[in-house]
């Protein structure tokens, strides 16, 4: 469907260079500009543009309101695809729309601009940092998050995890934010540790609970490895296999046929049994009431992993004692943090990583990410198409 569009009798039109109302000579070519399709029919605005000699810019091309630059989309059908691209993926709203992939990329590539143009950056005072495996491109992608009780969204997307990495968040947060952050949680990757000390010495930094736990998975799930295949060489009764699952997922996630399997597993005098164990228990260090006694519980639970002779194990505990300090810290920034974010962002993180068959280049990558989980500002509209 081809709308005609023509400028009003006598009207003058605006320099695209400063805005200001020039008288304009002659016209270019017609141009289609894609707008919101009505009843799945795709629509353009087609207009001839017109050349105006500006006093101020020289000769420039008019600028009219319903589109910006060069963009072959109107600003509504701009806005119109990204945000249905942040409900569907970018392939599907591109097929709905009878538009191509790169036109909806193109969209969210502009409203994550605008949205990272005209965000509030004041008042944040806790951030989360995480690191996601990525395929293609850089292997890892360094994610900050802000992690305000109340506030809570993507803030920085950076390549690799390396110092150079996260300096790269410091540099292009500021500062003066830097200076007013209160709590800053990680890993116990070396290289953040290292630039958080220096960056943000007046923030409390704590190690979460949600990497701490996916470490202890790690170790679990190695000597759960170790185990299975040491006494599949002895040709002992199998009870390890197809037990991955059960033994790292939370216990009250277990389903109905998960439960009586684990009860049967855990009858068992295995190592992996032991270790399971222990890893369970080391979740009541976040329950505890006072840094004190969370202090007393972490060294308790500390020796008796030492003394279990299961390696993997040991050296988490060697770690957490290395860490205490830090781990610690967890108390001092109870309530003004919401603890849970870091993994519900680092969830949602992958699972944009993984509906990315599309997203071959790491701006793609970053797009997405800023769109799905940045909370980025739109600006106002007069009619709202969705
Ligand atoms: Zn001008």
């Amino acid at each position: 469907m081809e709308i005609e569009v023509r400028p009003r009798a006598n009207s003058r039109a605006r320099c695209s260079g400063c805005g200001r109302k020039t008288a304009g000579d002659d016209t270019l070519p017609a141009r289609r500009f894609e707008f919101v399709p009505l009843w799945g029919i795709a629509v353009f605005l087609v207009y001839a543009m017109r050349r105006v000699a500006c006093p101020r810019c020289g000769v420039t091309v008019e600028t009219v309101p319903w589109a910006s630059g060069k963009n072959q989309l109107t600003d509504t059908d701009t806005w119109f695809l990204a945000r249905w691209a942040g409900r569907r993926s970018w392939k599907e709203v591109a097929e709905v729309f009878h538009t191509s992939w790169d036109k909806v990329f193109r969209s969210v590539e502009m409203a994550v601009e605008w949205g990272r143009a005209h965000q509030e950056l004041s008042g944040v005072s806790a951030i989360g940092i995480d690191e996601i495996a990525w395929q293609r491109g850089p292997r890892f992608l360094t994610l900050v998050y802000q992690i305000d009780e109340g506030c809570r969204r993507l803030l920085w997307v950076g390549q690799e995890r390396r110092v150079k990495t996260l300096l790269g968040f410091f540099r292009w947060f500021g500062t003066e934010r830097s200076a007013q952050l209160r709590f800053i949680c990680s890993d116990m990757w070396r290289p953040y540790l290292t630039v958080i000390a220096t960056q943000a010495a007046g923030a409390i930094h704590v190690l979460d609970r949600f990497h701490i736990m996916a470490k202890m998975s790690k170790a679990l799930d190695e000597v759960r490895a170790q185990e299975a295949r040491a006494r599949a060489a002895k040709g002992d009764e199998p009870v390890l296999t197809h037990t991955r699952w059960l033994l790292l997922k939370r216990p009250e996630h277990l389903s109905e046929k998960q439960e009586p399997k684990l009860a049967e597993l855990l009858q068992y005098n295995l190592r992996t049994v032991r270790a399971y164990l222990l890893k369970e228990d080391v979740q009541f260090f976040w329950s505890d009431l006072s840094p004190y006694w969370a202090g007393q519980f972490l060294d308790r639970w500390c020796t008796r992993t030492m003394r279990s002779q299961i390696e993997p194990m040991k050296k988490m505990a060697r770690t957490l004692r290395g860490h205490r300090p830090l781990l610690l810290n967890w108390f001092r920034a109870k309530g003004a943090i919401s603890a849970a974010s870091v993994e519900g962002f680092n969830n949602t993180a992958k699972l944009t990583l993984r509906k990315s068959y599309g997203f071959r280049t790491y701006r793609a990558m970053e797009i997405a990410l800023y769109h799905a989980l940045g909370a980025l500002p739109e600006p106002k509209f007069t009619h709202e198409f969705c």
